[in-house]
């Protein structure tokens, strides 16, 4: 019988639902038994006839465990992809209720003695929201309090920002501007269907509500000497960041060369194209590549941009501009980073010049 205590739901899914268990090639099994003593959940018997591994109980397992298979001498043990499993961490529902346990068992899993966060906390208020496309919306935040000011942000850093009036953890959202004298920040945020931040932000954010933010964090931050050129790579939202190295760029080091590469999945995603074109315009060493999977008639490519059919990758790939000597910055959804460091290093970028922002490496993009 499986045993109730390891049938509850995964992170919310019924256990029943996932297909996620040890698959023994008999032929190959040397019925050692160290899959099936080794195993706490008792997943396994042993035939002591044949002697071979049993797979019993296969509820038991635990998803995403494959211990077993790892410790078996003769390789006999399969299980299904584990990106199944990264898949169903994909699920809005999945990742919520990894939060609540979270915040529900916080007492029991927080570290002791903890320093305290050492950023700092702002109140901000909606000053502006505009809808770039029909599931991207562009807010603008400033500092509340007179006392308050964002102005010490580095560009590519972001801001963690609570849902108010919720206990929810709160989302982290790139900056997507270098540093203005009214200390407010843009942040681009994409509508994802049960989305917690991104259900308030499109259904019931008012200009002057008022959230709580927390930052700046992360080190995406420039690093490369200003004589290096540099490719700027975005997938989707991930333009945020970018468009805050651009902009700080330009500022600083108008005579820098940049590439700027974007992909989004249907061209009309392109949410500014309007500030791309007057970036082109502003220094001829600036280029841009934008690559969209589907161009529908009535999108506006600003001049002397270079468009693609596909993904950013394949426009990396394509692009007639030498990169050998570049620095690259990359920034997106898991997918998208992956595709394009790997078109980068294809293309002469060393593995060491590409930087990464990192919270598009866990996969949590879609669950805002
Ligand atoms: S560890 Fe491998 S060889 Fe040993 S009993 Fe299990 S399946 Fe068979
Ligand atoms: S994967 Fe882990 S939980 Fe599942 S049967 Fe093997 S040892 Fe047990």
């Amino acid at each position: 019988m499986p045993n109730p205590k390891f049938m509850t739901p995964w992170h919310g899914v019924p256990r029943e639902e996932i297909d996620w268990h040890p698959r023994v090639n008999v032929e190959a099994c040397i019925g050692c038994g160290t899959c099936v003593t080794g195993c706490s959940r008792l997943v396994y018997r042993f035939d002591y006839e044949q002697m071979k591994a049993v797979v019993f109980d296969p509820i038991n397992c635990m998803v995403g465990c494959t211990t077993c298979a790892n410790t078996c001498p003769t390789n006999a043990i399969g299980f299904p992809p584990l990106q199944d499993v990264l898949d169903l961490e994909k699920r809005v529902l999945v990742h919520h209720a990894i939060e609540d346990d979270l915040t529900t068992r916080r007492e029991q899993l927080q570290v002791p003695d903890l320093l305290p966060h050492p950023d700092r906390v702002v109140e901000l208020e909606v000053t502006s929201i505009v809808d770039a496309t029909p599931t991207t919306r562009l807010v603008t935040l400033a500092p509340h309090r007179a006392e308050d000011c964002l102005c010490q942000f580095i560009p590519g850093q972001y801001l963690e920002v609570q849902v108010p009036g919720t206990s929810w953890l709160a989302r982290a959202y790139s900056v997507a501007n270098a540093p203005r004298s009214d200390s407010s920040v843009e942040l681009q945020i994409r509508r994802v269907d049960g989305g917690r931040l991104s259900s308030w932000i499109f259904e019931s954010a008012q200009v002057g509500d008022i959230v709580t933010g927390r930052g700046p964090a992360g080190a995406f931050t420039m690093r490369s000497p200003a004589e290096r050129p540099i490719a700027l790579v975005a997938g989707g939202t991930g333009f945020a960041p970018i468009k805050a190295l651009v902009e700080q760029q330009l500022d600083g080091f108008p005579d820098r060369r940049m590439l700027l590469a974007w992909g989004v999945t249907n061209a009309t995603d392109f949410y500014e194209l309007d500030v791309i074109g007057t970036w082109l315009e502003r220094s001829p060493n600036f280029d841009c590549l934008l690559a969209a999977t589907s161009w529908p008639p009535g999108v506006n490519v600003p001049t002397r941009a270079t468009t693609a059919t596909g993904f950013v990758a394949d426009a990396i790939d394509a692009s007639e501009i030498d990169l050998s000597g570049y620095d690259a910055y990359v920034a997106g959804p898991r997918e998208s980073i992956t595709t394009s460091t790997a078109a980068l290093h294809r293309r002469g970028v060393s593995v060491e010049r590409i930087f990464v922002d990192s919270f598009g490496l866990t996969g949590l993009t879609d669950v805002a």
